[in-house]
């Protein structure tokens, strides 16, 4: 089978492989349609996680099974269906109470397995022709419809953008009227921004450092904020300044915003310097922004170890600096971490099948996946407007 992989820092090659096949009574073989390229992937790409070469790409599949173990029982040959990136027994002490991020038995002797990620279990990954799925009935998320359809774009989202959006926007505890400030324009910080708005949010601020990013947020119905124009806090206080109507006692106090999100992580950009990393940007910029009481999503992704931390504020052993003082002293709620798959995934699929949401809209490029090199240097260089691509497979 044809599959993506990585050969070495920012170098990946499209090779044939063994073709992936049933190895145990509980997996599936699925058959992609469509894989998409994710912010994740380029973190393998640029050389920080330690991934070996060899491994096969892509943890944001979906496709139609092709063959079944003998103990699954919930899905057949023939069905369309979506895979969720972190992959989870569904029975465990965690997964039974819906923390299935935080599986117990699928990578043995670690807490949580995923698709195409440096310590999160052998499984290979999704941009590939064929991808092998353990515990196929819990990991496999069943759609209607038929490959190439109208909801191809909005399905694949389910692997882990939007999912992962959500997740955020439930981090952050977002309800009706609050004020949304989110970090980050990349396909997860649109969705994030695209939830909180769907959970009834009154105002969604929507903070990048590109072009392009910044025009889908405008174009999504959010406001944009450029952070090369100076301080997005600011900027955000500014402009809720000049709404209109009457404020209650000591409302002035509470001038910038109740959730906020970081959908960037520890690849964060300076904004001063956009060109170089700071992994301390928008945690710092949050913690300014939030308002008294506030809460504060955390889904951007922070590696245990980073192989070629930035030269500032850079961390090499996955430790921080953050202003916790001033967060302590705003008394701000902080939610951390990779989504709950199973929590999430048949809801939001259900809010897509009755019309009520279309994440695909963030989606910008279609490539063949004989394009991945090509497509993986522009969407690290963050050229030619790539907001979110997906690779196609005929
Ligand atoms: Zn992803
Ligand atoms: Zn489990």
């Amino acid at each position: 089978m044809r599959v993506v992989v990585f050969k070495a820092t920012r170098q990946v090659a499209v090779e044939d492989v063994p073709d992936a096949r049933v190895e145990q009574d509980h997996d599936v073989v699925v058959r992609v349609t469509s894989s998409a390229l994710c912010g994740t992937d380029l973190h393998m790409y640029d050389g920080r996680t330690g991934a070996a070469p060899g491994m096969v790409l892509g943890h944001e599949g979906l496709g139609i099974v092709e063959a079944a173990g003998s103990a699954v029982h919930r899905v057949k040959r023939g069905d369309r269906v979506v895979l969720p990136a972190h992959i989870f027994c569904g029975v465990c002490f965690n997964c039974a109470r819906g923390d299935s991020a935080a599986c117990l038995r699928v990578h043995p002797g670690h807490v949580g397995g995923a698709y195409a990620m440096p310590g999160m279990g052998p499984f290979r990954g999704s941009q590939a022709e064929l991808v092998r799925v353990p515990f196929a009935d819990a990991n496999c998320v069943v759609l209607p419809g038929v490959p190439g359809d109208e909801h191809e774009d909005d399905f694949v989202l389910l692997a882990d953008a939007w999912v992962t959006g959500w997740h955020a926007t439930e981090l952050a505890g977002v309800r009706a009227a609050d004020t949304v400030a989110v970090f980050g324009a990349g396909a997860v910080g649109l969705l994030a921004a695209y939830s909180a708005r769907l959970r009834g949010a009154s105002e969604v601020y929507s903070v990048d450092l590109v072009d392009e990013r910044l025009d889908k947020a405008a174009e999504m119905g959010f406001v944009p904020v450029d952070a090369r124009q100076g301080d997005p806090a600011a900027q955000i206080r500014e402009l809720r300044r000049a709404r209109p109507g009457t404020r209650l006692p000591g409302e002035e106090e509470m001038g910038g915003v109740m959730a906020g999100i970081d959908a960037v992580g520890f690849q964060a950009r300076d904004r001063r310097h956009p060109d170089r990393e700071n992994p301390r940007q928008a945690i710092g910029d949050l913690a300014r922004l939030v308002n008294p009481t506030g809460r504060l999503g955390i889904a951007g992704v922070f590696t245990a170890t980073d192989a070629a931390p930035a030269p500032d504020g850079g961390h090499a052993d996955g430790s921080l600096q953050v202003p916790w003082a001033a967060l302590f002293n705003k008394g701000v709620t902080i939610g951390f971490g990779r989504t709950h798959d199973r929590r999430y995934t048949t809801h939001l699929r259900d809010l897509i099948i009755s019309g009520r949401a279309r994440p695909g809209q963030v989606i910008t490029h279609h490539q063949p996946l004989n394009n991945a090199p090509d497509t993986y240097d522009r969407f690290d260089r963050r050229a030619d407007g790539i907001v979110k691509a997906v690779f196609r497979h005929p």
